[in-house]
């Protein structure tokens, strides 16, 4: 019998382990825009295995008597029927609010997972003595997946709200006097009560606080943050529901979701410390200092700028060897990326050399740009990264930025004064002409005014990115 048993969990690790693998290459094909596509089906084959394999074991293992079957398949219904009305209706420019929102459920999970486990083991929902008692490294991580599973759910769902502009989320820091020590105080009571919890594991009491806690802290701390430093936030909360999905992997001694929140956790704080780093912010500056909202600051930007028509720009590219694009936050919302395709197409059919230059942190999200042009069909090896373009553009006749306003603004690299100074920066203003698809000159993200509007070589074409292009597609086919 033992070795029967022993026989199904090597198996049944070893489809785990396998699983496992094909989450690491998955992650790691990721991080080529290449390989992305394939690295996302191979990462979801691996969760079918591991969620399948889950399944069976449930079904066939102690467990299958607190388990219903028919409830499984009703949570699965409701997922999947929301997972896809959220895919089909939710617009490129909401996609950090939605992010926002999955990691807030996987907190929501991972603690709803704890406090079960607690209470059916506590005696609430079977009797005790027909259970194995938990351990205290068990019970320790029921603590920890509540505590940060609670603070990744309420944090998560303020940041949604900030992001999506509703009235109880403002968008400037809520900040008050002693907020930090609060904060740290409630953080250390939250932690002392999870390793209490080790000496009651029947007390829904000291879980019950544990839980009320976590859901203040995460409010609190999110609260403080300014909406323009959500990204980033939603960054660090993806990394928080991965660890809270690991603490619930002790708890229910299930290695592949250890390793899964493992591996979550670790790549959400890479990419924490990427947008900081690619912003020139520390993650303490993002987290307690403030910045956000409306911003502003810098020195105030003297002259005038001058407006270019539709025509003027054609020409001007129409005579050019090569052309940088260099897409932003306007061309999401736009959604011009198409429109964007076409025109550099119309320009290569003229012997136009057309490259696009992506910065790290334009749009709103991580490799937001590279989503869309991919989405668009353009050319892998056209796509300039950060530190391939910035060479490039003194050689470079035409930059057209495309609703790109913060990541091209010269100021970055001497104001000290500006809010966005030290942020590493496409130097556009470096080519020989520069054009600026955008609607007024009102500023970007970081609230300031773009000193690159009022060069010499600088022309505005005001209006909406998807219709200027299309126009200058057609212009450019008329000379
Ligand atoms: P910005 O937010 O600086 O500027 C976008 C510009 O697009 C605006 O000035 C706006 O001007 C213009 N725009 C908006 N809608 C349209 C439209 N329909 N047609 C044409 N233009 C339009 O964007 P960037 O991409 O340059 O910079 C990103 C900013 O976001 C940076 O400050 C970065 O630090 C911040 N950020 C990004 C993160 C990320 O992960 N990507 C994370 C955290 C922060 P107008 O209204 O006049 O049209």
């Amino acid at each position: 019998m033992l070795s029967l048993a022993l026989d199904k969990i090597d198996s049944l690790n070893i489809v785990y382990l396998f699983a496992a693998v094909l989450f690491i290459f998955g992650l790691k094909m990721l991080s080529q825009i290449k390989t992305a596509a394939q690295g996302n089906l191979i990462s979801a084959l691996g969760m079918l295995i591991a969620v399948t394999t889950t399944f069976f074991l449930i079904n066939q293992g102690e467990q299958s008597s607190i388990v219903s079957l028919i409830w499984i398949a009703v949570a699965i219904a409701i997922g999947v029927v929301a997972g896809l009305w959220l895919a089909l209706t939710v617009p490129m420019t909401g996609m950090p609010q939605m992010v926002a929102l999955l990691n807030g459920f996987g907190g929501i999970a991972s603690l709803l997972v704890a406090c079960g486990d607690y209470l059916i083991h506590g005696g609430y929902v079977y009797p005790a003595e027909d259970l194995v008692a938990r351990n205290w490294h068990e019970l320790l991580a029921i603590g920890l997946a509540t505590l940060i599973g609670g603070v990744t759910f309420t944090g998560s769902i303020v940041a949604f709200g900030k992001l999506q502009g509703v009235k109880w989320a403002p968008d400037q820091p809520v900040q008050f006097t002693g907020q930090k020590a609060l904060i740290g105080l409630m953080l250390l009571g939250s932690l002392l009560l999870s390793f209490y919890l080790i000496a009651t594991p029947d007390s829904w009491l000291s879980l019950l606080v544990v839980t009320a806690l976590a859901l203040a802290l995460g409010i609190l701390l999110v609260i403080g943050i300014g909406g323009a430093d959500m990204p980033v936030v939603i960054a660090l909360l993806n990394s928080y529901s991965g660890l809270a999905a690991a603490m619930a992997g002790f708890v229910l001694n299930n290695p592949v979701l250890i390793i899964t929140g493992s591996l979550v956790g670790a790549s959400g704080l890479i990419l924490t410390s990427i947008m900081c780093k690619a912003m020139n912010r520390s993650l303490m500056n993002v987290l307690f200092g403030g910045v956000g909202g409306t911003v502003s600051g810098g020195t105030t930007v003297q002259g005038e700028h001058r407006e270019s028509s539709i025509e003027d720009a054609a020409i001007v590219m129409e005579a050019a060897q090569q052309v940088i694009i260099v897409p932003g936050y306007g061309m999401a919302v736009a959604q011009a990326q198409h429109a964007v395709k076409e025109l550099a197409e119309e320009l290569d059919r003229r012997g136009v050399t057309v490259r696009y230059a992506i910065h790290p942190v334009a749009g709103r999200m991580p490799g937001h740009m590279n989503v869309l042009l991919a989405e668009a069909g353009v050319p892998y090896d056209q796509l300039l990264d950060l530190d391939q373009s910035n060479p490039e553009f003194e050689q470079t006749d035409v930059a057209l930025v495309i609703g790109a306003n913060d990541v091209t603004n010269p100021a970055a690299r001497h104001d000290q004064a500006s809010p966005i100074y030290g942020m590493p920066i496409l130097d556009v203003d470096k080519a020989r002409q520069v054009f600026v698809i955008k609607r007024s000159m009102n500023p970007g993200f970081a609230g300031i005014q773009n000193e690159l509007y009022f060069t010499d070589n600088c022309g505005m074409v005001f209006g909406d990115a998807k219709k200027v292009v299309a126009e200058l597609t057609t212009e450019l086919g008329g000379i």
